[in-house]
Formats: structure tokens, C-alpha cells, sequence
């Protein structure tokens, strides 16, 4: 069946349910937006032209808010507890309803089993029929659940699975046996997905599907006025509990913030002003989220601490003309060095609160500073106030955006057919150029399938994305393909790993290799100069944008973008 877009929410706020405050802050976003994903629907609909979009049947199962995983989150949305996660799960189920398909949500195990027709009570229960779905959206607490529940047809029907997964997983994090005998083994990860199944907040690595969320959007009129009305000595501060003000050296760079600047909260109390909140810090509580965008319309800064990291606030402050000033991290924080990202399943490396802010949107909407440099942090506080800015959303993360990466994803990505590894054939050898110089990084533009001998006999009309998109660079040693992508103005493809996992990408390269071994590392394909050693990988699971290794010059997929929508190439639509 042919989805159709759909403007009408009110059959999506049913299915959402009640009784908690989580569905309750989910349901008031979803109809706070609701004009504004109409809108984005009409023009997403007109931009497809009548193109043919499949009508999936789609479970979505939120595993963190059943009773079953604890639940914790939800007696905290009114304390100032996390957010993001409820503000990300309200605008995918609100995509996933837009955009047509046949949608199930489940909040408990109860509705789960229900939905997957097995019969319900504990133990591990086996689904013996056909999935009754194409796609299921899940989190980490839904995979345990239904591990636990479908016990082991979950094998068999994973490749239908998207995890639903904030901060990442990276392959090697990902691969069981691998994470096992190589010291990545986390609670979290090693369900052996293709990694492309973890989708995450921010576009962090590319190893995993970017699948966002959406901020408010502004009309002109909107835009202007704002502009009109920001007064320029007013700062809000990122942090809606007070144990977001405990930062070491706070008091200081409040100080001097407060020299120039009224400065406001919205950290939640109970009968008294937490005593982590200076007094000259004029607090409003916790907000709705509707008042919370009044307060950021009028602020000139959004400033945070260092935590919460990764958050969704920083994007409505922008999005509303405010300048984000965040601290940077030297060292990064990731999970060998800072508690909040211990055993999470990435080796990621943050360089500030928000690096997302920092990479992809930068000046003059988001500043990152040394907090412990005064003057640094001094300048910064008066340059803002000098600065005017219009308000600003990437692209990604409006409506429209966020239909249209998640529309490609659900036409395209497909991981239950079997990729089978590229190997080329006729492999004409050409004499080589002698010597084992490889200059870096190299660039080896790829305009289409047939211009390319090593790649013409691919009979891949279903590769997404597209063949067309794929550059092949190298890495420096100690570089990872995240950031050798990256230099060069593209991005990491794992898709496009498996067309150049082989000797012939070697030979183009003028790699000199005595031996070429194929073997289980999340490296390869990689080679070493000294050694004169060439891998190629025998996992595709393994296939990793982010690793690296001192010794190893990697070969690296990359492709194009779209100019703020960074997880769709140019020709993915
Ligand atoms: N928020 C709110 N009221 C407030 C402060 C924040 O409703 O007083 C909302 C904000 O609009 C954002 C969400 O909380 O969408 C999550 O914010 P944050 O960036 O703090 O991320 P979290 O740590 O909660 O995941």
C-alpha cells in the first residue's frame, strides 16, 4: 500500500495513552507542533512528487517508559529530570504518524506481547509465526525486553529492529565476540546489529543512523520581531536541576557574567531556592515548554555549565536568536575518563557541551571557551552583547527535515537482504607507480559507477546510499575515518564500506602491500606503511567509521551531504 501524509494528529494523541506525566508532556508537544509538522508535511509532499512511498506496518515499543524497565523518568518530568529523551520519542512518533504509516505503540510488555501475538506471561515465549511487522522501533530497555520475551526468534527477525540509542554505538561496542575478547564489552551494547540500526540524537558517528528530533520554527514576521525585542543584557542558564550548578570554579565565571548581564534560571525547586543558585540569579522554576521558548525569545544568551550533555535546549535557544556559550573540554570528556559516559557503548570523544553546537553550527550562534580563562570567558560576555544574531535551525532539525531523513531511511535502508562483499573482477593490473609513497590524504573522485573499472561490474541498483556519492580518501595514521571524512568537507558511508573492503581499492590507491590478510578488526581496511601490511576486513559487522590506530593508515568511504541534512547525499532522496 501507498502511505499517504497525514496533517491530522488526533488519532496519534489517543494511541499516546495517559496517566503519566511523561505521555501528558509528550501529547502537549506533539499538539503545541502540530501546525508546524502540517505544514512541514504539505511541503515534504510536494517536494516527492507523487513519488511512491511504501506503507509500513510499525511498532513502535518505548521501552524506558514501561513499568517493566522501572520507569524512572517519568515522576521526574515535572523536577526537572531529562527531557530529551520524551521532546525525541514524542517527534518520531509524530514522523512515523505524518508521514503515513500504520503505527502500533506499546508502553508496557503487556501491549508488546500483545502486538507480537505471543502469548503473554514471563519466560522466554518464542514468536513462532511472521513478524507482524515491518519495522520496530525500540530502545535499549525494549531490546532486553524483547530478547527476554521473544526469546530466540529476536535472531531472526532483528534486521526489522531500530534502536532508538542518544549517545551511539559504535561497531566494535556492538560485535559480541569482538567486543568480548577485545575489552569493549559495555551493559549496553553487543546485540550485533549492522550498527546503522542505533539511531541517535545528533548526527555523532556516522556508524549509526542520524535520527534527531525537531525544534520550534519561525515565520519573518516572527524572526524580525524577535530581533526587535532581545534585550541584550539577559542571559538564561542551561540547567533545570540544581545539581547542574555544582560546577567546580561556578561561581567564578557567574560573577563575572553577572557584571554585565541579568541572569535567569528555570531550575526546578520545590518549596526553596536550591542553594546551589546564587541569589542574584533570577530563578523561574521549571517551565512549560512553551514559556521556557517566551523566556529564550527575549534572552541574547543561553549559557551552559557542561551538563546536561548533548541536550535538545541549546537548539531552541538558538532557534529563538540566542548565542550559545558553552564550555570546552580539554581533555574531552568520553567514557575512559568522565562518569557520565562510562560504559556507554562509544569511545567518542566530546570536546565541549555540545558538539553539535560547537561543529556544525559554531559562530556567531555558538561560542566555546575556556571557563577557567577569565579573560577569555570576559571577552566572550562582551563580544555576545555587541553580536547580533538572527535566530537559526538547521535544516535537520525542522519538521520538514526531520520527515524527509526519516522517509529516506524507511524507503531505503534495508538490512535483512543480504549485501554480499564487493569483489571486483577484472582486475586489470596497469604498472603500477613504483615506490611506497602515500601521500595524504588521498582523493579519489569517483563521479559515477562507469567511470570507474574497479567498480562497473557492480550490479548494486539498490545500493543507498547511492554508489555515485562514494569518495575514497585515506586516513593519517592515528586518524579515524570520522575525522579524515570530515577534513575533507565529507562524511563517513559505512554503506560504502564493502565497495572498498578489496585489493583493487588497494592498487588504486598505489599502496604498496607484500601481504595482503584478511581478518576481524574494526581498523580494516587499513595497511601500515612501515611494515608494508594491507588488511582488508573479513566482519562486515566491523566495518567502522570511528576507529583507529596509531600504526594503521585507513581507507575511508566518504560521500557528499545535503547542506544541513547531513545523513542524506545529495542524490539519496
Ligand atoms: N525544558 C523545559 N522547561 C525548562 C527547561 C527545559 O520544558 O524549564 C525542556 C526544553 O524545552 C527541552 C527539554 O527540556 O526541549 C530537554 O532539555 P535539555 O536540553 O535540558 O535536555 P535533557 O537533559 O533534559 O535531556
Amino acid at each position: 500500500r501507498q502511505a499517504a501524509f497525514r496533517t491530522d494528529l488526533s488519532v496519534l494523541l489517543d494511541q499516546v495513552g495517559a496517566g503519566k506525566e511523561s505521555l501528558s508532556f509528550m501529547k502537549r508537544r506533539i499538539r503545541r507542533l502540530a501546525q508546524q509538522w502540517a505544514a512541514a508535511a504539505n511541503r515534504l509532499d510536494a517536494k516527492l512528487e507523487q513519488r511512491w512511498r511504501d506503507q509500513k506496518k510499525i511498532l513502535v515499543h518505548v521501552g524506558f517508559l514501561t513499568e517493566e524497565s522501572g520507569d524512572v523518568f517519568s515522576p521526574k518530568v515535572l523536577k526537572g529530570g531529562p527531557l530529551g529523551e520524551m521532546v525525541q520519542w514524542a517527534d518520531i512518533l509524530t514522523a512515523l504518524h505524518v508521514l503515513g504509516h500504520n503505527l502500533k505503540i506499546s508502553m508496557s510488555v503487556k501491549e508488546l506481547q500483545g502486538f507480537l501475538g505471543v502469548p503473554p506471561g514471563r519466560g522466554s515465549c518464542p514468536l513462532t509465526g511472521p513478524l507482524p511487522f515491518d519495522l520496530i522501533y525500540t530502545d535499549y530497555h525494549g531490546m532486553q525486553q524483547m530478547k527476554q520475551h521473544m526469546g530466540l526468534s529476536l535472531k531472526k527477525h532483528k534486521c526489522h529492529i531500530r534502536v532508538i540509542d542518544t549517545f551511539g554505538t559504535e561497531p566494535a561496542y556492538n560485535h559480541e565476540e569482538y567486543a568480548t575478547l577485545h575489552g569493549y564489552r559495555t551493559n549496553w551494547g553487543y546485540w550485533n546489529l549492522n550498527a546503522r540500526q542505533y539511531m541517535t540524537m545528533f548526527p555523532h558517528t556516522p556508524d549509526n543512523s542520524f535520527m534527531g528530533f525537531v525544534s520550534e520554527e519561525l515565520n519573518e514576521t516572527e524572526k524580525k520581531s524577535i530581533q526587535q525585542n532581545k534585550v541584550n543584557n539577559m542571559a538564561v542558564v542551561y540547567g533545570k536541576e540544581a545539581s547542574m550548578w555544582k560546577l567546580q570554579g561556578k561561581d567564578g565565571f557567574l560573577q563575572i557574567l553577572h557584571n554585565y548581564m541579568e541572569v535567569h534560571g528555570t531550575v526546578y525547586y520545590e518549596t526553596q531556592r536550591p542553594p546551589e543558585v546564587p541569589a542574584f540569579v533570577k530563578n523561574h522554576g521549571l517551565l512549560p515548554q512553551h514559556e521556557l521558548q517566551q523566556l529564550l525569545r527575549k534572552a541574547k544568551l543561553f549559557i551552559g555549565f557542561g551538563f546536561p550533555y548533548e541536550g535538545p535546549a541549546p537548539l531552541e535557544a538558538i532557534a529563538n536568536g540566542c548565542i550559545f556559550l558553552q564550555p570546552k573540554f580539554t581533555p574531552p570528556h568520553s567514557s575512559l575518563n568522565h562518569e557520565f559516559f562510562r560504559g556507554k557503548p562509544t569511545s567518542r570523544e566530546v570536546s565541549s557541551q555540545h558538539p553539535y553546537a560547537e561543529q556544525y553550527i559554531g559562530r556567531p550562534h555558538v561560542m566555546t571557551v575556556d571557563y577557567n580563562n577569565s579573560l577569555e570567558f570576559d571577552s566572550a560576555i562582551r563580544e555576545i552583547m555587541r553580536t547580533q544574531v538572527e535566530p537559526y535551525l538547521p535544516y535537520e532539525y525542522t519538521c520538514e527535515g526531520m520527515l524527509e531523513r526519516v522517509h529516506a531511511y524507511i524507503q531505503h535502508q534495508d538490512f535483512c537482504s543480504l549485501e554480499p562483499p564487493f569483489v571486483p573482477t577484472n582486475l586489470s593490473r596497469p604498472g603500477s607507480a613504483g615506490g611506497s609513497r602515500v601521500p595524504g590524504p588521498l582523493f579519489v573522485p569517483l563521479p559515477n559507477s562507469t567511470a570507474l573499472g574497479w567498480a562497473s561490474n557492480v550490479t548494486a541498483p539498490a545500493a543507498w546510499p547511492p554508489l555515485s556519492s562514494l569518495r575514497l580518501l585515506v586516513s593519517q595514521e592515528g586518524q579515524s575515518c570520522v575525522e579524515t571524512c570530515r577534513s575533507e568537507g565529507f562524511i563517513c558511508e559505512p554503506a560504502h564500506f564493502r565497495f572498498i573492503n578489496n585489493k583493487e581499492a588497494l592498487r588504486r590507491l598505489e599502496v604498496q602491500c607484500d601481504v595482503v590478510d584478511s581478518e576481524v578488526n574494526h581498523i580494516l581496511p587499513a595497511f601500515s606503511v612501515l611494515r608494508r601490511e594491507c588488511g582488508l576486513q573479513r566482519e562486515p559487522l566491523l566495518f567502522s567509521c570511528a576507529g583507529y590506530s596509531p600504526k594503521y593508515r585507513r581507507l575511508c568511504p566518504c560521500r557528499d551531504f545535503r547542506r544541513g541534512q547531513v545523513a542524506l547525499c545529495r542524490d539519496c532522496l
